[in-house]
């Protein structure tokens, strides 16, 4: 069967699926493999649950004409993304970067769905099979799509703008996260540059914030930009940011100076789409975040940032940093391991415990065996992982305190939520 029947047959499905746990009416299942299952062998499942047609790749279980049998089935879901991208015909945005990407995504899009029917990523599908997803998920109705893309090595993004076909693109900042694939802070710029090069290379639209030095070097005097950064201004940071815009006062639910930059690109991009001041700044305040992105929580008397849900050395820096400006005293900061440094593991958590034991917080409380090879400081609690911290937490009889809580997603620091 050539891609574009495949593509006909998609257009009368509902909608994709992967999972058979989560089978939606009429959709067209993809039997994607991964390193421990063979989504071939869920085919008949899917089709029992009510999925219209099954792409599978493997020929012994073909039972009928409901199977489609191709050679790779993560190929043609990517090669049917890009398909109906170029059906669809509206403008994609397209955003990488070390951190932020999750939550300037849900800014850009709380803003321009003010004013159209917008598909963005959802949650963090930012991946070689989350990108065509999210294509394959906008429809007819759809005006302006909106696509998350993670990376953690080179040509990761340049593979994921090739499906996508961006007509306007961004990169939050550049960071030391997966350093493993990266190799170093200059790897992380080759490698996240790359949706500029695929941008420049089809005269698309860079959004580019004046106030990153190294994304105004990478562009270089590439013509086709919109600059943003002056029109806004970052007024306070106690514990939420509130931010000076056109004569207005913005105040956000988001904590850390560093989502400032978020929201600047957001307001960039809907006055760039001609969404009104009003509903800008509206779509902003009311954003809340979740899933443990910066999110301030109130338990017991205490106040929580819980920040549990990543952390890499870019992005605890500037946690920490915006923790120690807080007012408050009485500040605890319990910060765990941070995965995927390679290398450069040891050294960049001695430079995180360093830098805490400088700072203005009463407390630091660190977690994890990456934090515990560190030379250690005497006013720093080291704790070999979270069971050995929750077996020593009453000595701490923490109250009414200013918490950070913050490590890398396999720490599940938010288990601390618990003991509070
Ligand atoms: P992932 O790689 O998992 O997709 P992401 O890039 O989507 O992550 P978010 O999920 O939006 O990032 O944010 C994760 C955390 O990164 C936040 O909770 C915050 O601690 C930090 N962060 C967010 N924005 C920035 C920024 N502009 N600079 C530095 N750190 C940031
Ligand atoms: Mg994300």
């Amino acid at each position: 069967m050539t891609i574009e029947t495949i593509y006909n047959t998609f257009l009368t499905c509902s909608a994709v699926c992967t999972d058979t746990r989560k089978i939606t009416k009429n959709c067209m299942f993809f039997a994607l493999k991964g390193d421990n299952f063979n989504g071939n062998t869920f085919a008949e499942a899917a089709l029992d649950k009510g999925a219209s047609f099954v792409i599978i790749d493997e020929k012994q279980y073909q039972k009928s004409e409901q199977y489609i049998l191709v050679d790779d089935v993560l190929k043609t879901l990517q090669a049917l993304a890009t398909i109906h991208r170029k059906s669809l015909n509206i403008p994609i945005i397209a955003l990488t970067g070390s951190n932020g990407k999750t939550t300037t995504k849900e800014l850009i899009n709380a803003v321009l769905s003010k004013s159209y029917i917008t598909t963005a990523t959802i949650g963090n599908l930012n991946n070689h099979i989350g990108v065509p997803l999210t294509l394959l998920s906008m429809t007819k109705a759809t005006e302006i799509g909106i696509v998350e893309m993670g990376a953690n090595h080179q040509k990761e993004i340049e593979f994921l703008t090739h499906i996508a076909l961006p007509d306007f693109g961004l990169i939050t900042n550049f960071g030391k996260a997966h350093l493993e694939g990266f190799g170093s802070i200059e790897g992380v710029i080759k490698g996240k540059s790359e949706m500029y090069d695929f941008l420049k290379a089809h005269h698309k639209t860079i959004f580019i914030n004046k106030n990153d030095a190294l994304q105004v070097k990478q562009v270089g005097n590439y013509k086709n930009t919109v600059v943003f950064g002056s029109q806004t201004q970052l007024l306070k940071a106690q514990p939420y940011i509130s931010i000076a815009y056109k004569n207005e006062i913005i105040t956000t639910h988001l904590t850390g100076t560093y989502n400032y930059n978020n929201v600047s690109v957001a307001i960039a991009i809907g006055e760039h789409f001609n969404v009104s001041t009003k509903a800008i700044i509206k779509a902003i305040e009311s954003y809340i975040p979740n899933n443990n992105r910066s999110q301030i929580v109130k338990k017991n008397g205490h106040h929580i940032i819980l920040d549990a849900y990543n952390a890499n050395p870019t992005s605890m820096h500037a946690a920490l940093s915006n923790f120690e400006q807080l007012n408050n005293t009485n500040k605890v900061a319990i910060l765990g391991d941070m995965f995927e440094l390679g290398n450069e593991a040891k050294s960049e958590h001695q430079a995180i415990a360093n830098y805490a034991n400088e700072l203005q917080i009463e407390q630091v409380i660190l977690v994890g065996e990456n934090f515990n090879t560190t030379t250690k400081h005497d006013r720093i609690s080291y704790f070999k992982s979270f069971e050995d911290l929750k077996s020593k937490f009453d000595t701490f009889s923490f109250k009414d305190q200013m918490i950070l809580i913050k490590g890398s997603r396999g720490m599940a620091l938010e288990r601390i939520m618990e003991l509070l």
